[in-house]
């Protein structure tokens, strides 16, 4: 089955491979490595290995930490505020383009003062903000948004223009590893591993490290950056098996893949035969983000029908593809092409497509 899920999304079968190879008995452990102590070496030495991965694959510099949490992308909504705006006398500034967004404003206000700068509800977060559209205050604590909304399929092709003096901060969640990134650029960033970095239970924060300094120490323990920091991600027990399937995972993207520009093309290449399927459809197919914000991940179009898209949905599943229904509030069809979905799984789906709309446009 070729699954387009949003996450959890498919992972390299070759790391499964391993996975499945080592599960008994880690090399060197005599012990599955779900049986061995976080603090054994041999998991540390896996957690280094994965951070030193990361760090090549990104080009990360010795000023920002690399930290590996707990509680999903959800937790860090909180946690960036906490850290970030609590206290700080000053305000975070938020672009909103699509649900995720919304629901970081919504914990980070529980925080602090955080208000949204630019907000495309009005066409149903179809669209990303160009130069004028909003400014960021000097002084702002701090300015988030979501590199690539994953419910409506629009993706920043570039960092939105910020000011020097206050950080960017991106939830990359859906988009992390897809592309080569230019990490200086931000105070921190984060991602959940269940879409292009590994299994669920993991989230990935790389921050700046003059920046772990600020919070306020009476927040609490396990959001404040500094104990994970300090703690080599050892604060508490970490997510030992996702940490060491995402470990994997990036080698794959290092040595199998040749590193995130190689990722890039091929990415490209799978979502353009796509977009391109929608565009040369006579509007049988209709992309929910505007042309210029694609995403390269997460593919968003409508049908004419519900009835068409019900159609649509229960045919591809007869043909193996698998978990293409669209989020409620963009309805139609949603194709995950993360990093791990190989072409043949997208060239299967461009081809049900062009059928499809052959025999009932
Ligand atoms: N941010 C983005 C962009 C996401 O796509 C998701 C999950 O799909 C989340 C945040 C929430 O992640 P989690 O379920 O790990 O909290």
């Amino acid at each position: 089955v070729f699954n387009f899920s949003a996450g959890p999304a498919a992972l390299p079968e070759s790391v499964l491979r391993e996975v499945q190879d080592e599960m008994l008995c880690l090399p060197g452990a005599g012990a599955s490595l779900l049986e061995i102590s976080h603090r054994d070496k041999l998991f540390v030495d896996i957690l280094h290995d994965a951070q030193d991965t990361l760090r090549s694959l990104l080009g990360i510099g010795d000023d920002y930490s690399v930290m590996f949490m707990q509680g999903g992308a959800t937790l860090q909504f909180s946690a960036i505020a906490a850290n970030l705006l609590r206290g700080s006398g000053k305000r975070a500034e938020y672009l909103l383009t699509g649900s995720w967004g919304k629901k970081a404003i919504a914990e980070a206000k529980k925080e602090g003062d955080a208000v949204a700068i630019y907000d495309s509800k009005a066409t149903n977060y179809d669209r990303l903000p160009t130069a004028g559209d909003y400014t960021v205050s000097d002084d702002a604590a701090y300015l988030y948004y979501c590199s690539n909304e994953t419910i409506q399929g629009v993706q920043f092709a570039e960092e939105p223009a910020c000011p020097a003096s206050v950080p960017l901060v991106s939830d990359a969640s859906s988009d992390f590893l897809c592309r080569p990134l230019p990490v200086d650029k931000y105070g921190l960033l984060y991602a959940c591993a269940q879409k292009n970095a590994g299994p669920a239970g993991v989230t990935v924060v790389v921050m700046r490290k003059d920046l772990i300094e600020r919070a306020d120490p009476n927040i609490p323990g396990y959001l404040h950056y500094k104990n994970h920091d300090e703690n080599d991600s050892e604060w508490n027990t970490p997510p030992t098996f996702a940490i060491y399937v995402l470990g994997k995972v990036a080698r794959w993207l290092r040595d199998d893949i040749g590193g995130l520009a190689a990722m890039e093309k091929i990415n490209r290449e799978k979502s353009d035969s796509l977009y391109k399927i929608i565009d040369d459809s006579n509007g049988f197919y209709r992309g929910h983000a505007q042309p210029q914000c694609r995403s390269l991940m997460n593919v968003t179009f409508n049908l004419p029908s519900d009835e068409l898209t019900a159609k649509f949905i229960a045919e591809a599943s007869k043909q193996r593809l698998a978990a293409l229904k669209g989020h409620r509030s963009v309805g139609g069809i949603r194709a995950s092409i993360y990093n791990a979905m190989p072409r043949a799984g997208v060239e299967t789906l461009g081809q049900f497509m062009t059928d499809f709309a052959a025999a009932n446009g």
